[in-house]
């Protein structure tokens, strides 16, 4: 047996099993993504621009070209009149240019004509083709962009670390970007062992039980920002279990289990990987959750053995694998918003252990929160964990709660993957 003896006498806190699961996640090499693969993604190099933003002096109105010294003395009832020589849409690629005392018609976007300094717009004109009267003076550098004015060739447009929103993804493309370096979605494998268990679509028999986990743990890990594979139902076998284990691993920066690290004769998951001296099976102060495995398999892929009662995986996964999985993806925050609410019943929490109970939370009128309690503390209650939006989180010092007091609630949003 392994000296980090399992079931030792005392039960780890959460927070000491979370520094444990932290410090064994390392970190992902940064992979090249094309843009819009990369959504969602923190950047893992700092890109400038080749070329300026804009890359041409343009027009920022429909108008005329004009040199604002010739509108001086424009007015509405004494417009200025110039010839119009020529047209320049947006998208004109070659060079064009107008002497003084001569307007051209200019569209949005498109490159001014040397010899021009300013654009009027064409709501302060006649919209004349051959002449036009304009009514009122330009300044110098009127509805002009300015070649770099965005961006100059050369500066740093963003850095590494920045997250990589729709305004960041059109950035990148603006400058020419088809590809970025990003830290990479972790690869999380999830698997579900059970001998009870049969697939979903399977009308379950007597006895048998269909494998919600790894359906739920699949969704649970793709919604913290992973790409998930659902391996499925793993028969409480120690040989099949470490096979599938091993076959896994290759496309694996994250396994997940479900099931079998109880105290149950035929609990294969922690007598199987027990025996592998790398990963530890313990018991953390917690409710529901108690009996945990984390550690290592293969060359050093993290691994969570996750009980196998829906709600304690859940829980579980909410208190551990999540803050990997953002760890692993580079985030700075790699825990869920909390807010305080008031408990709207009284219910008890033992002392010194950690208790995540379902809720509802409800915004108040007033702006504030309200939480009611869903379900008991079943951990087999599947159909009230699903009309909860919340856990609310008592801590190992609370033994009471009373209606109308203050309790800290994490709402389960999804994320906007
Ligand atoms: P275990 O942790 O393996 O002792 O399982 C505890 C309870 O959770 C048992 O009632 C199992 O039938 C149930 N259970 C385990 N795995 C799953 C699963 N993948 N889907 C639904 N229920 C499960
Ligand atoms: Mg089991």
């Amino acid at each position: 047996m392994p000296d980090s003896a399992p079931d030792g006498d005392r039960l780890l806190s959460v927070d000491e099993h979370l520094a444990t699961i932290l410090d064994g996640v390392g970190s992902i090499d940064p992979i090249e993504l094309t843009l819009l693969d990369a959504q969602g993604l923190l950047l893992a190099e700092d890109v400038s621009a080749d070329f300026p933003l804009p890359g041409f002096d343009n027009s920022a109105m429909d108008g005329y070209a004009v040199r604002a010294i010739d509108t001086r003395d424009a007015t509405r009832d004494h417009p200025v009149r110039l010839q119009v020589v020529g047209d320049i849409a947006a998208g004109a690629t070659s060079r064009s240019g107008m002497g003084p005392g001569l307007a051209m018609r200019i569209m949005t976007g498109a490159p001014m004509p040397a010899g021009a300094d300013s654009v009027i717009p064409v709501e302060d004109t006649d919209g004349g083709v051959a002449r036009v009267a304009i009514h009122r003076p330009v300044r110098t550098g009127e509805c002009l962009r300015r070649a770099g004015e965005d961006l100059q060739a050369g500066a740093p447009a963003l850095g590494a670390g920045a997250a990589l929103g729709p305004q960041q993804i059109g950035l990148l493309a603006a400058i020419g970007r088809e590809r970025v370096l990003v830290r990479p979605r972790p690869r999380v494998v999830v698997l579900s062992t059970g001998s009870e268990l049969v697939e979903v679509g399977h009308r379950p028999s007597f006895g048998e039980v269909i494998d919600a986990n790894s359906y739920m743990l699949s969704a649970a890990a793709k919604d913290a920002g992973a790409d998930t594979y659902r391996v499925g139902i793993v028969a409480d076998d120690h040989t099949t279990l470490l096979d599938t284990l091993e076959n896994q691993l290759l496309r694996a920066d994250v396994l997940i289990t479900s099931g079998g690290v109880s105290m149950g004769a035929y609990d294969v998951v922690k007598q199987a990987l027990t025996e592998l001296g790398t990963v530890q099976f313990t018991r953390v102060a917690m409710q529901p959750g108690k009996p945990q495995g984390f550690g290592h398999i293969g060359d050093k892929v993290p691994i969570f053995c996750l009980p196998g009662n829906p709600v304690s995986s859940l829980v579980s996964f909410e208190a551990f694998v999540r803050p990997a999985i953002r760890k692993l993806l580079g985030k700075r925050n790699l825990f869920r918003a909390t807010v305080e609410a008031v408990a709207l019943e009284a219910v008890e929490s033992p002392r010194g252990v950690r208790q995540y109970r379902r809720g509802v939370l409800h915004r108040e009128s007033t702006g504030g929160y309200s939480v009611s309690f869903m379900g008991g503390p079943g951990s087999h209650l599947l159909a009230s964990l699903a009309l909860s939006n919340c856990l609310v989180v008592l801590d190992e010092d609370t033994t009471s709660v009373a209606a109308g007091s203050t309790v800290t609630v994490m709402p389960l949003l999804l994320s906007n993957r």
